[in-house]
């Protein structure tokens, strides 16, 4: 029997970022460097398939400090951590890397400037997502208030209005942070923060492609786990731009035949932790079943590079 045809629009860009990239990075050299085992805090990146593949390779992943020994080097995740972390690492003389995405640290720098200057600082972020816990934890206990909603702003009690400042998480939907930055410019006037708010290229454009996209598509995919925030913010831009069906999917197993039959035109994008691979493997699920054209929905091109850190680049 023949397939059915299908247009699979795919999202450009999609898929990992340079921070992303560059955490990977750095477990791998460190490998490389030191042997295994190497510990880790957190999930690298927010991917089961990329953690798997390093644990093969000798990662060893933790979610606290106290579970790595004082012998073998760290690495602290892409998402960042509180400032106690490295603290105790070099309290215990550990051997740490810092895998932070730069763009996360630049938010860790702004909130740490801001503080310094005696103003209060206001995040906006989701509660518990270890990226929020790391930029609060740049400021002794305390210190940071979270806003997730604008209806929080609303009853958010500062110490003096006149001084505060703000800063955001960076895989926020970027039309929900538009509205909570609105929200506090409106009840504090004179509150100093970003340009716009603290989301980074990689987000901004993931969800701008799938703006461009989802309005062509009865059926959208996102490959992407589900503690990811950027890739459940993309499901929800997509549902928000018209497509009436947006989904999270971890691999091709987590397509759900049944919901997308009678389907001609899909979008696939990928969260900025999934690896090409996966999105791959999703395609090709539907090449079993469809008779597929793919047409690339570009909204940008992306050149983004990080380094690695120096103790990566000179020898053992
Ligand atoms: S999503 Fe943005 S902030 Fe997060 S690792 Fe990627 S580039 Fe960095």
């Amino acid at each position: 029997m023949a397939k059915p045809a299908l247009t699979l629009y795919l999202a450009a860009p999609r898929g990992f970022c340079a921070g992303v990239d560059r955490a990977i990075k750095i477990v791998e050299m460190a490998l490389e460097k030191w042997g295994a085992p190497v510990y880790v805090r957190h999930e690298i990146v927010h991917n089961k398939y990329v953690v798997d593949d390093l644990r093969g390779k000798g990662a060893v992943f933790v979610e606290d400090l106290d579970d790595c020994p004082d012998d073998r080097p760290v690495i602290f995740s892409a998402h960042g951590v509180p400032k106690a972390v490295p603290a105790e690492a070099a309290r215990r003389e550990m051997v740490y890397v810092d895998a932070t995405c730069p763009l996360v640290s630049k938010v860790h720098i702004e909130a740490e400037r801001h503080h310094q200057n005696g103003l209060q600082m206001i995040m906006i972020g989701h509660a518990g997502h270890p990226e929020t816990v790391g930029t609060m934890g740049q400021l002794p206990d305390g210190k940071v208030l979270l806003v997730e909603t604008v209806q929080d702003v609303a009853t958010v009690q500062v110490r003096d209005p006149e001084k505060l400042a703000f800063v955001t998480q960076t895989t926020l939907s970027v039309d929900d942070t538009a509205d909570i930055v609105a929200a506090l410019q409106a009840r504090f006037p004179g509150i100093v923060g970003p340009h716009k708010e603290d989301i980074c290229y990689a987000t901004t454009n993931r969800q701008d492609a799938v703006k461009a996209m989802a309005p062509k598509c009865d059926a959208m995919l996102v490959v992407g786990a589900p503690n990811s925030s950027n890739s459940r913010r993309l499901v929800e831009v997509g549902a928000r731009a018209g497509c009436g069906y947006a989904q999270l999917v971890q691999r091709a197993t987590d397509i759900d035949w049944r919901a997308l039959q009678g389907i001609s035109t899909l979008g696939i994008t990928a969260g900025a932790s999934a690896p090409e691979v996966l999105i791959n493997e999703v395609i090709d699920a539907f090449r079993d079943r469809f008779n597929v054209t793919i047409e690339q929905v570009v909204t940008a091109e992306e050149n983004v590079e990080f380094k690695v850190p120096r103790v990566l680049r000179i020898p053992a």
